[in-house]
């Protein structure tokens, strides 16, 4: 039996192994993925087109500054875990952007500060929400997703962890400035109509995806919210999945915008959802969730595919945002 099947399966192996190579040799090889990728946010809304010539290239130069800072460490091997997170350290010290200095007030005047981090090699996440006197929630959402057994810490618990883990506090008028503050009374001056309106205040958030040397994914995100929100009111951005999502297998998604939408919604980890499994391109997701499912106006955001395809989609007037990878692509847009 074995000697006279012998042939015949060699024969249909041969066959076999000349079918794969015939495949081989007529498809075109998979493009390699670049050694890196970036791309960052500085919040999507309705920045004006005819803003003054001198605050569009502080935005600009604020943005081309942290890529290039990003890029450089992604060349040097940095993982991106590492890379998000300092971007967006960079990007709350900057009063231009809300999150961190230059956070958005609430209603009652103060700042209240949400921010995440998911590292997509381990699905290892980190928030915090709600914390008032931290100059970098950021790096307490990653003491929160490696130090503390959970994945989101709130308020005043949060805030006893960061002092524990020895992270940075401030004031909370440390955050306070004149623009933020001249968006406040305005605010409130519109509060009747807006409130029956339900318009949403002004966006501004940062974030962050990168894909590093090691194909690792990484995502950050963080903010002050919205202007005039409710005391205790949490965004997207502290919600894995909702604002910020990374996993090495499809994705690693940040995004900008009401919140509560990309809460309904589970934006960032549908993104994923349906690169794994309805065969969707990482940008043929993000255009589905940011034109189809949510409404115009309400945000955009960032992706990063495995492949390293970077994704920047918003239907807003316009989206503070940059994009980088290693073979050479640079550029930085508002609108
Ligand atoms: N998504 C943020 C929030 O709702 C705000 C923003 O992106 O501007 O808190």
């Amino acid at each position: 039996m074995r000697t006279r099947l012998a042939p015949a399966l060699s024969l249909a192996l041969s066959a076999g192994c000349a079918l794969v190579l015939f495949a081989t040799q007529g498809r075109a090889p998979e493009p390699q993925p670049p050694a890196w990728a970036l791309a960052i946010h500085g919040g999507a809304g309705t920045p004006p087109r005819d803003m003054p010539e001198d605050q569009k290239r502080a935005y600009l130069d604020a943005l081309t500054a942290a890529l290039a800072d990003g890029r450089t460490r992604l060349e040097h091997g940095a993982s991106a875990l590492d890379v998000v997170e300092a971007l967006v350290v960079r990007l709350e010290d900057d009063p231009l952007f809300n999150a961190g200095r230059g956070a958005v007030f609430n209603a009652e005047g103060r700042h209240e500060l949400d921010a995440a981090i998911m590292d997509g090699a381990t699905l290892g996440c980190g928030a915090v929400a709600a914390v008032t006197t931290v100059r970098h929630p950021v790096t307490l959402a990653r003491r929160v997703m490696e130090k503390s057994g959970h994945v989101l810490l709130v308020g005043e618990g949060a805030e006893r962890f960061a002092d524990e883990m020895g992270v940075e506090r401030v004031p909370n008028e440390w955050f306070s400035t004149p623009q933020r503050r001249e968006e406040l009374e305005k605010r409130r001056a519109e509060e009747e109509s807006k409130r029956a309106a339900g318009a949403a205040a002004e966006h501004g958030t940062v974030g962050a995806v990168a894909l590093d040397r090691a194909g690792h994914l990484a995502a950050a995100t963080s903010t002050g919210g919205l202007t005039f929100k409710r005391w205790g009111r949490v965004g997207d951005v502290p919600i894995v999945g909702a604002g910020t999502y990374a996993d090495d297998r499809t994705v690693a998604v940040s995004a900008t915008g009401k919140g509560e939408e990309f809460i309904r919604h589970g934006v960032a980890r549908e993104l994923a959802a349906l690169v794994a499994h309805a065969g969707m391109t990482p940008e043929q997701a993000a255009k589905k969730l940011v034109f189809e499912t949510l409404k115009p106006g309400d945000g955009g955001l960032i992706a990063l595919g495995r492949d390293g395809s970077i994704v920047l989609a918003f239907n807003t007037a316009g989206m503070f945002r940059a994009a980088a990878d290693a073979r050479g692509r640079f550029e930085t847009a508002i609108w």
